[in-house]
Protein backbone atom coordinates (compact mmCIF):
# COMPACT_ATOMS: atom_id res chain seq x y z
CA UNK A 1 0.00 0.00 0.00
CA UNK A 2 1.48 3.38 -0.54
CA UNK A 3 1.33 6.03 1.80
CA UNK A 4 -1.55 8.13 0.75
CA UNK A 5 -3.82 4.53 0.63
CA UNK A 6 -2.45 3.84 4.03
CA UNK A 7 -3.46 7.87 4.98
CA UNK A 8 -6.88 7.27 3.68
CA UNK A 9 -7.21 3.80 5.03
CA UNK A 10 -6.52 4.89 8.57
CA UNK A 11 -9.27 8.22 7.99
CA UNK A 12 -11.72 5.90 7.56
CA UNK A 13 -10.77 3.72 10.65
CA UNK A 14 -10.56 7.19 12.52
CA UNK A 15 -14.43 7.32 11.66
CA UNK A 16 -14.99 3.78 12.45
CA UNK A 17 -13.13 4.34 15.76
CA UNK A 18 -15.01 7.23 16.89
CA UNK A 19 -18.29 5.62 16.05
CA UNK A 20 -19.28 9.17 14.50
CA UNK A 21 -19.72 7.23 11.15
CA UNK A 22 -20.96 9.87 8.74
CA UNK A 23 -24.03 9.03 5.96
CA UNK A 24 -21.90 10.01 2.72
CA UNK A 25 -18.87 9.77 2.21
CA UNK A 26 -16.36 10.71 -1.30
CA UNK A 27 -13.13 9.22 -2.38
CA UNK A 28 -11.75 9.79 -5.10
CA UNK A 29 -8.48 8.60 -6.46
CA UNK A 30 -6.79 6.43 -9.49
CA UNK A 31 -7.52 3.14 -10.83
CA UNK A 32 -9.63 0.38 -8.68
CA UNK A 33 -8.28 1.97 -5.45
CA UNK A 34 -11.00 3.70 -4.83
CA UNK A 35 -13.29 1.21 -5.50
CA UNK A 36 -11.73 -1.35 -3.23
CA UNK A 37 -11.44 1.35 -0.46
CA UNK A 38 -14.83 1.80 -0.45
CA UNK A 39 -15.59 -1.98 -0.45
CA UNK A 40 -13.92 -2.67 2.25
CA UNK A 41 -15.24 0.31 4.33
CA UNK A 42 -18.71 -0.92 3.42
CA UNK A 43 -17.81 -4.14 4.37
CA UNK A 44 -16.01 -2.60 7.44
CA UNK A 45 -19.01 -0.41 8.59
CA UNK A 46 -21.54 -3.63 8.68
CA UNK A 47 -19.39 -6.03 10.39
CA UNK A 48 -20.03 -7.02 14.12
CA UNK A 49 -16.47 -7.66 15.41
CA UNK A 50 -14.88 -5.62 18.18
CA UNK A 51 -11.05 -4.54 16.66
CA UNK A 52 -10.18 -5.33 13.69
CA UNK A 53 -13.04 -5.16 10.61
CA UNK A 54 -14.04 -6.67 8.69
CA UNK A 55 -13.06 -9.38 10.82
CA UNK A 56 -13.93 -11.77 7.94
CA UNK A 57 -15.27 -14.02 10.71
CA UNK A 58 -18.40 -12.66 11.35
CA UNK A 59 -21.46 -13.53 9.89
CA UNK A 60 -21.97 -10.01 7.81
CA UNK A 61 -18.35 -10.81 6.92
CA UNK A 62 -18.88 -13.96 5.89
CA UNK A 63 -21.51 -12.87 3.88
CA UNK A 64 -20.41 -10.20 2.47
CA UNK A 65 -17.59 -11.87 1.29
CA UNK A 66 -19.37 -14.05 -0.88
CA UNK A 67 -17.18 -14.31 -3.87
CA UNK A 68 -21.07 -15.00 -6.00
CA UNK A 69 -21.09 -14.57 -9.98
CA UNK A 70 -20.49 -10.58 -10.64
CA UNK A 71 -24.36 -9.87 -11.93
CA UNK A 72 -24.75 -7.73 -15.07
CA UNK A 73 -26.64 -4.46 -14.19
CA UNK A 74 -29.13 -2.95 -16.62
CA UNK A 75 -30.65 0.34 -16.04
CA UNK A 76 -33.83 -0.39 -17.95
CA UNK A 77 -34.68 -3.42 -17.06
CA UNK A 78 -33.11 -4.55 -14.08
CA UNK A 79 -31.63 -5.58 -11.85
CA UNK A 80 -30.46 -1.93 -11.24
CA UNK A 81 -27.85 -3.05 -8.68
CA UNK A 82 -26.45 -5.78 -7.44
CA UNK A 83 -25.15 -6.81 -3.47
CA UNK A 84 -21.91 -7.28 -2.27
CA UNK A 85 -21.59 -10.84 -1.90
CA UNK A 86 -24.42 -12.19 -0.69
CA UNK A 87 -25.29 -9.15 2.24
CA UNK A 88 -28.78 -7.89 2.03
CA UNK A 89 -27.59 -4.62 3.35
CA UNK A 90 -24.68 -3.81 1.69
CA UNK A 91 -25.56 -2.38 -2.04
CA UNK A 92 -23.46 -1.84 -5.06
CA UNK A 93 -24.52 0.81 -8.22
CA UNK A 94 -22.23 1.23 -11.03
CA UNK A 95 -23.29 1.50 -15.22
CA UNK A 96 -25.12 -0.75 -16.72
CA UNK A 97 -23.73 -3.24 -18.84
CA UNK A 98 -24.05 -1.76 -22.32
CA UNK A 99 -24.39 1.57 -21.05
CA UNK A 100 -22.44 4.79 -20.61
CA UNK A 101 -24.17 5.82 -17.89
CA UNK A 102 -25.45 5.72 -14.28
CA UNK A 103 -29.14 6.14 -14.39
CA UNK A 104 -31.59 7.82 -12.54
CA UNK A 105 -33.78 4.69 -12.14
CA UNK A 106 -30.78 3.15 -10.73
CA UNK A 107 -30.74 5.52 -7.90
CA UNK A 108 -33.92 5.46 -7.39
CA UNK A 109 -34.48 1.85 -7.22
CA UNK A 110 -31.20 1.55 -4.41
CA UNK A 111 -33.31 4.50 -2.90
CA UNK A 112 -36.85 2.37 -2.58
CA UNK A 113 -34.23 -0.48 -1.64
CA UNK A 114 -33.13 1.28 0.84
CA UNK A 115 -35.65 2.49 2.96
CA UNK A 116 -37.24 -0.82 3.53
CA UNK A 117 -36.37 -2.04 6.67
CA UNK A 118 -32.39 -3.59 7.32
CA UNK A 119 -32.54 -7.07 6.76
CA UNK A 120 -29.49 -8.09 8.72
CA UNK A 121 -30.48 -5.47 11.85
CA UNK A 122 -27.28 -3.67 11.07
CA UNK A 123 -26.31 -0.65 8.84
CA UNK A 124 -26.81 -0.12 5.74
CA UNK A 125 -24.31 0.71 3.17
CA UNK A 126 -24.78 2.01 -0.34
CA UNK A 127 -21.49 2.35 -2.67
CA UNK A 128 -22.32 4.18 -6.18
CA UNK A 129 -19.17 3.07 -7.93
CA UNK A 130 -18.55 4.99 -10.78
CA UNK A 131 -20.21 8.16 -9.49
CA UNK A 132 -19.07 10.63 -11.99
CA UNK A 133 -20.89 8.92 -14.15
CA UNK A 134 -24.59 9.82 -13.03
CA UNK A 135 -26.34 12.43 -15.33
CA UNK A 136 -27.20 15.47 -13.27
CA UNK A 137 -30.84 13.77 -12.82
CA UNK A 138 -29.15 10.48 -10.73
CA UNK A 139 -27.19 12.93 -8.96
CA UNK A 140 -30.11 15.06 -7.88
CA UNK A 141 -31.96 11.92 -7.21
CA UNK A 142 -28.61 10.57 -5.39
CA UNK A 143 -28.81 14.50 -3.42
CA UNK A 144 -32.34 13.07 -1.56
CA UNK A 145 -30.99 10.71 -0.05
CA UNK A 146 -27.89 12.21 1.01
CA UNK A 147 -30.38 15.10 2.58
CA UNK A 148 -32.49 12.99 4.32
CA UNK A 149 -30.57 9.40 4.83
CA UNK A 150 -32.59 6.67 6.59
CA UNK A 151 -31.20 5.80 10.11
CA UNK A 152 -28.32 3.95 9.87
CA UNK A 153 -27.54 4.29 6.47
CA UNK A 154 -24.35 5.50 4.54
CA UNK A 155 -23.53 5.98 1.11
CA UNK A 156 -20.04 5.42 -0.51
CA UNK A 157 -19.54 7.45 -3.28
CA UNK A 158 -16.47 6.52 -6.09
CA UNK A 159 -15.22 8.86 -8.32
CA UNK A 160 -11.96 9.13 -10.29
CA UNK A 161 -12.17 12.85 -9.73
CA UNK A 162 -14.57 14.45 -6.94
CA UNK A 163 -14.93 17.62 -8.71
CA UNK A 164 -16.32 16.03 -11.35
CA UNK A 165 -19.91 15.69 -9.28
CA UNK A 166 -22.07 18.44 -7.84
CA UNK A 167 -21.01 21.08 -5.55
CA UNK A 168 -24.00 20.02 -3.57
CA UNK A 169 -23.24 16.35 -3.52
CA UNK A 170 -19.60 16.92 -2.54
CA UNK A 171 -20.65 19.09 0.67
CA UNK A 172 -22.86 16.41 1.76
CA UNK A 173 -19.77 13.97 1.63
CA UNK A 174 -17.04 13.48 3.85
CA UNK A 175 -13.83 13.41 1.28
CA UNK A 176 -11.56 10.81 0.92
CA UNK A 177 -8.63 11.48 -1.90
CA UNK A 178 -6.57 8.75 -2.73
CA UNK A 179 -3.06 8.77 -4.97
CA UNK A 180 -3.74 10.03 -8.44
CA UNK A 181 -6.89 12.41 -7.84
CA UNK A 182 -5.83 15.80 -9.27
CA UNK A 183 -6.02 16.85 -5.58
CA UNK A 184 -5.77 20.51 -4.72
CA UNK A 185 -2.09 20.83 -4.29
CA UNK A 186 -2.65 24.22 -1.88
CA UNK A 187 1.40 25.06 -1.80
CA UNK A 188 1.93 23.80 -5.96
CA UNK A 189 2.78 27.22 -6.76
CA UNK A 190 0.07 26.63 -9.38
CA UNK A 191 -2.47 28.74 -7.39
CA UNK A 192 -3.78 32.04 -7.42
CA UNK A 193 -2.18 34.22 -5.33
CA UNK A 194 -5.09 35.28 -3.31
CA UNK A 195 -5.37 31.18 -2.68
CA UNK A 196 -1.51 31.27 -1.66
CA UNK A 197 -2.56 34.31 0.63
CA UNK A 198 -5.35 32.21 2.22
CA UNK A 199 -2.92 29.44 2.94
CA UNK A 200 -0.19 31.69 4.70
CA UNK A 201 -3.13 32.97 6.93
CA UNK A 202 -4.43 29.69 7.82
CA UNK A 203 -0.85 28.43 8.76
CA UNK A 204 -0.40 31.48 10.84
CA UNK A 205 -3.73 31.28 12.71
CA UNK A 206 -2.81 29.60 15.87
CA UNK A 207 -1.35 32.96 16.44
CA UNK A 208 -4.61 34.84 16.08
CA UNK A 209 -7.03 35.61 18.95
CA UNK A 210 -11.05 36.10 19.15
CA UNK A 211 -11.01 39.62 18.03
CA UNK A 212 -8.60 38.81 15.35
CA UNK A 213 -10.60 36.19 14.23
CA UNK A 214 -13.88 38.43 14.06
CA UNK A 215 -12.45 40.77 11.87
CA UNK A 216 -11.07 38.45 9.67
CA UNK A 217 -14.86 37.10 9.22
CA UNK A 218 -15.79 40.59 9.08
CA UNK A 219 -13.78 40.76 5.58
CA UNK A 220 -17.03 38.79 4.07
CA UNK A 221 -19.97 41.31 4.71
CA UNK A 222 -21.37 42.56 2.09
CA UNK A 223 -23.82 41.69 -0.91
CA UNK A 224 -25.11 38.29 -0.14
CA UNK A 225 -24.45 36.89 -3.93
CA UNK A 226 -20.89 37.81 -3.48
CA UNK A 227 -20.01 36.81 -0.10
CA UNK A 228 -22.10 33.38 -0.33
CA UNK A 229 -19.37 32.55 -3.42
CA UNK A 230 -16.55 34.01 -0.84
CA UNK A 231 -17.37 32.03 2.10
CA UNK A 232 -17.88 29.03 -0.55
CA UNK A 233 -14.71 29.13 -1.81
CA UNK A 234 -12.86 29.74 1.60
CA UNK A 235 -14.40 26.73 3.28
CA UNK A 236 -13.54 24.72 -0.04
CA UNK A 237 -9.39 25.77 1.12
CA UNK A 238 -10.00 25.48 4.52
CA UNK A 239 -11.02 21.75 4.02
CA UNK A 240 -8.31 21.51 1.51
CA UNK A 241 -5.94 22.90 4.43
CA UNK A 242 -7.28 20.73 7.07
CA UNK A 243 -6.97 17.99 5.11
CA UNK A 244 -3.01 17.98 4.28
CA UNK A 245 -2.50 18.65 8.22
CA UNK A 246 -4.77 15.92 9.08
CA UNK A 247 -2.38 13.32 6.54
CA UNK A 248 1.07 15.24 7.85
CA UNK A 249 -0.44 14.59 11.54
CA UNK A 250 -0.56 10.51 10.28
CA UNK A 251 2.37 10.80 9.18
CA UNK A 252 4.28 12.14 11.95
CA UNK A 253 2.67 9.07 13.76
CA UNK A 254 0.62 11.65 16.23
CA UNK A 255 -2.48 9.69 17.77
CA UNK A 256 -5.26 11.63 17.39
CA UNK A 257 -6.14 13.86 14.49
CA UNK A 258 -10.26 14.25 16.39
CA UNK A 259 -9.77 18.17 16.40
CA UNK A 260 -8.98 18.04 12.75
CA UNK A 261 -11.87 15.99 12.23
CA UNK A 262 -14.33 18.26 14.45
CA UNK A 263 -13.20 21.42 12.31
CA UNK A 264 -13.61 19.13 8.98
CA UNK A 265 -17.28 18.41 10.26
CA UNK A 266 -18.16 21.62 11.04
CA UNK A 267 -17.07 22.87 7.43
CA UNK A 268 -19.03 20.53 6.15
CA UNK A 269 -22.14 21.46 8.00
CA UNK A 270 -21.39 25.54 7.00
CA UNK A 271 -21.49 24.49 3.37
CA UNK A 272 -24.66 23.28 4.15
CA UNK A 273 -25.98 25.96 5.36
CA UNK A 274 -24.47 28.34 2.71
CA UNK A 275 -26.84 26.75 0.50
CA UNK A 276 -29.99 27.87 2.79
CA UNK A 277 -31.29 31.28 1.80
CA UNK A 278 -31.28 32.94 5.22
CA UNK A 279 -28.08 31.95 6.44
CA UNK A 280 -25.94 34.99 7.75
CA UNK A 281 -22.93 34.32 5.71
CA UNK A 282 -20.69 36.01 7.73
CA UNK A 283 -21.47 34.10 11.14
CA UNK A 284 -20.54 30.82 8.95
CA UNK A 285 -17.44 32.01 8.34
CA UNK A 286 -16.98 32.92 11.82
CA UNK A 287 -17.93 29.60 13.35
CA UNK A 288 -15.34 27.80 10.66
CA UNK A 289 -12.73 30.25 11.71
CA UNK A 290 -13.26 29.39 15.33
CA UNK A 291 -13.49 25.60 14.54
CA UNK A 292 -10.38 25.31 12.61
CA UNK A 293 -8.66 27.76 15.93
CA UNK A 294 -9.68 25.36 18.13
CA UNK A 295 -8.31 22.33 16.41
CA UNK A 296 -5.01 24.02 15.97
CA UNK A 297 -4.60 25.44 19.75
CA UNK A 298 -2.06 22.29 20.79
ZN1 LIG B 1 -16.95 -9.10 10.62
Amino acid sequence: MSTATENAAILLRESLASGRIHSGYLISGADDAPREAALEFARALACEGEDQRPCEACRSCRLSGEDGESIELDAEKGPYFRHIGDHADLYWVERGATDSQVRIKQIRELQAAINRASTEGGRRVAVVAEAELMNNAAQNALLRLLEEPPPETSVLLVATRASSLLATIRSRCIRVALPGEAVRNLRGGDEPEDVRDLVARLDAIHTLGMPQLLDWAEEFRGKREVTVQQVDEFLSISGDWLHERVLRAIREGRESVGGELEAYRTILSCRRELTRRNTNVQMTAEKTLFAIRSAVRT
